[in-house]
């Protein structure tokens, strides 16, 4: 088995720490409005963690900490954190006095017991960032009196650019945090910075990418999906509401709605042009996931359209379908190739479960010959046949509508779930 790639696992296994440092960086640039996004940030981070965890959050001069208690888990801590918006790293620390002698101490204890590892010693670096200079010592005389003791303690081997343990020094306020390794987050913008949308989710590759790259920016979503029961199994919901769940930020409910297709598909396939269909389809779709985001509050919609794709998703047909909607359709993916998307479902962790086969509605009752190049008169005169607004508010009025978003109970026994 190749080592493990993870930095929480070159972390010192003895290395105690009291706080996880989460940095933040674009809020950082948000002016004014800091004060706003910290605070939704440190919330999240606290639904995440789920109350009575005993994690504490803090601010922390451009900064937020969690407070570890004696004996908890902070890799727990930090692998949930991992999926917060808004964090761009974290690393777990201890405080010392911020004296040349306590900082040794302290990296000294940190690492005791990793020379009788028996593994391959990792590479570390130490680098000091000093917020005052009122010191008797430069930061070069931390890193060199700091990395001495950790070498001649743990046998480490040092490597300044790329260390498989970046160790920091970092003094704020007449305290000093010594920090070993580093978490990354996902990046991006907190939940609930963003207003809300209605995501599209088919139960493929592309839609919960796209869901999740417009989460990541800050949105709260709820999703839709379209189904075609009984002509296709219960698989597409299931997975519909697993993938909502794969992306759905930690801590925070949504819901998901399930829009019966099935009956409509068939008066379209017997009533509409062969070669309309797949755009009828998506028209239908997306009015009704608008008049559901009217209900929840949502001010756009979310689908994973990807420009030349397939047939649906010719410039020509992207447009038609935008002319069914008065609200913005948001495509966070139309200019990417496959391989990028399928990369990102992989890095996000739902392309395992996008490639479970189901019956998809959109190849039942698929056209030999799509138009590629649908015009918008062309598909008002098919949907003449229908009085599209009672037909959008019976699909409404069918669709089950299920909780997304992990219980209380659940992130708690995960928390404290021992490795
Ligand atoms: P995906 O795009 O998720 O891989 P797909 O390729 O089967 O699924 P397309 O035919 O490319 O779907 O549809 C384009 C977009 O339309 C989807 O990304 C999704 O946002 C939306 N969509 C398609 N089918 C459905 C459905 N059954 N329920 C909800 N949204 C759907
Ligand atoms: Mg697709």
């Amino acid at each position: 088995m190749l080592p493990s790639r993870d930095p929480r696992d070159r972390v010192p296994a003895r290395f105690q720490p009291t706080r996880l440092i989460v940095h933040y960086n674009e809020i950082a640039l948000k002016g004014r409005n800091r004060r706003w996004f910290e605070d939704i940030l440190a919330r999240n981070m606290r639904l995440a963690l789920g109350s009575g965890s005993g994690f504490k959050v803090e601010k922390l001069y451009g900064r937020l900490a969690v407070g570890v208690g004696p004996g908890a888990d902070w890799r727990c801590a930090a692998a949930r954190l991992a999926r917060v918006f808004g964090i761009a790293y974290m690393v777990p620390v201890v405080i010392a006095e911020p004296t040349l002698e306590a900082l040794e101490a302290a990296a000294a204890e940190a690492v005791e017991g990793e020379r009788a590892g028996g593994r391959e010693p990792p590479t570390f670096g130490v680098r000091c960032k000093r917020a005052t200079k009122d010191y008797p010592f430069t930061s070069a005389d931390v890193q060199c009196r700091v990395g001495a003791r950790i070498q001649a303690a743990a046998g480490w081997r040092v490597h300044l650019d790329a260390p498989d343990v970046p160790v920091v020094v970092e003094d704020l306020n007449m305290l000093a945090f010594l920090g070993f390794g580093r978490v990354e987050g996902p990046g991006g913008l907190p939940t609930g910075a963003s207003g809300r949308v209605a995501c599209l989710l088919s139960g493929g590759i592309d839609s919960p990418v796209a869901a999740y790259q417009i989460l990541r920016r800050g949105a709260t979503a709820v999703y839709v999906h379209f189904h075609s029961f009984p002509h296709t199994g219960i698989e597409s919901q299931e997975k519909a509401r697993d993938l909502a769940e794969m992306v759905q930020p930690p801590g925070h409910r949504s819901r998901l709605w399930k829009v019966p297709f099935a009956e409509l598909q068939r008066r379209i396939v017997t009533e509409a042009p062969a070669a309309l269909r797949v755009v009828l389809y998506r028209r239908f779709m997306v009015r009704t996931a608008e008049a559901i985001a009217r209900r929840e509050g949502a001010l756009a919609l979310v689908t994973g359209e990807n420009l030349g794709q397939v047939a649906s998703q010719t410039l020509e047909n992207l447009h038609t379908i935008d002319g069914a909607v008065s609200m913005p359709v948001l495509r966070p993916l139309i200019g990417l190739d496959k391989r990028e998307i399928i990369d990102l479902a992989r890095r996000i962790g739902t392309y395992e479960a996008s490639i479970e086969p189901h019956g998809d509605c959109c190849s039942f009752l698929m056209p030999p010959n799509p138009a590629t190049r649908s015009r918008p008169e062309d598909l008002a005169a098919a949907e003449t046949a229908w009085d599209v607004a009672a037909e959008v508010d019976r699909l409404v009025e069918s669709s089950a509508v299920e909780q997304v978003g992990a219980c209380e109970a659940g992130i708690l026994a995960e928390i404290q779930r021992k490795d």
